[in-house]
């Protein structure tokens, strides 16, 4: 079984949304020459994380009431590296999507070494297509689900939707097909999202 991390790593310097200096992880480590402990400081949305409700809606859940199970099972990694921009409707329409799936977006998003401020990002539209079909989740190998969109329309149609999000995927060695998703946010209680360690099996487990 070939087993893909498709998790960003967290070190200081790491790639972070828009750059922004007090988005980087805090890591002190501390040693009094025997015992060695460091101390992590970081925004929840660091890396590769899962969004919960409340990120953008008032009053919304938290990550600890997004079941377990909807997070560890198979999942659709669909190859999107010839977009540029952004994913609409109109690019995803032809794919086999039903309801329920759990879909990776890759893009060339997958390829960028340090934040991109034009990076591909999901459409209103898209978004409003995949809540219709009942989609269960969506990934995508950016920061952000969206970007320059006024009032962040495509959180809020998944949200509402209890369409899950996943951000920050590194899926550039993943080919588009099938995959047992295993995506375990840290057990944080009352907050708007998680870091997440989130692997990809290449063989479906019942
Ligand atoms: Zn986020």
């Amino acid at each position: 079984m070939k087993i893909y991390d498709v998790t960003a790593p967290i070190f200081k310097g790491m790639p972070v949304y828009k750059n922004k200096p007090e988005k980087q992880p805090d890591i002190k480590t501390d040693t009094n020459g025997h015992v060695t402990e460091s101390r992590i400081s970081l925004d929840v949305h660091t890396g590769t994380h899962v969004d919960a409700p409340l990120h953008m809606i008032n009053d919304g859940e938290t990550i600890e009431t997004i079941d377990i199970e909807q997070l560890v099972r198979p999942c659709k990694v669909m190859d999107l590296t010839k977009l540029d921009g952004k994913i609409t409707k109109n690019d995803i329409e032809s794919y086999d999507i039903q309801k329920g799936d759990f879909l990776l977006f890759k893009t060339k998003n997958s390829f960028d070494q340090e934040f991109n401020f034009e990076f591909i990002y999901l459409a209103e539209d898209a978004a409003q297509h995949l809540a219709h079909l009942g989609v269960a989740g969506v990934g995508i190998d950016a920061l952000g689900i969206e970007r320059a969109q006024e009032g962040h329309p495509t959180h809020k149609v998944l949200m509402n939707n209890h369409v899950i999000i996943i951000e920050g995927l590194q899926l550039q060695d993943v080919e588009e097909g099938t995959y047992f998703m295993i995506a375990a946010p840290l057990k944080i209680q009352g907050t708007d999202a998680s870091p997440a360690r989130i692997l990809l099996l290449d063989q479906i487990i019942a």
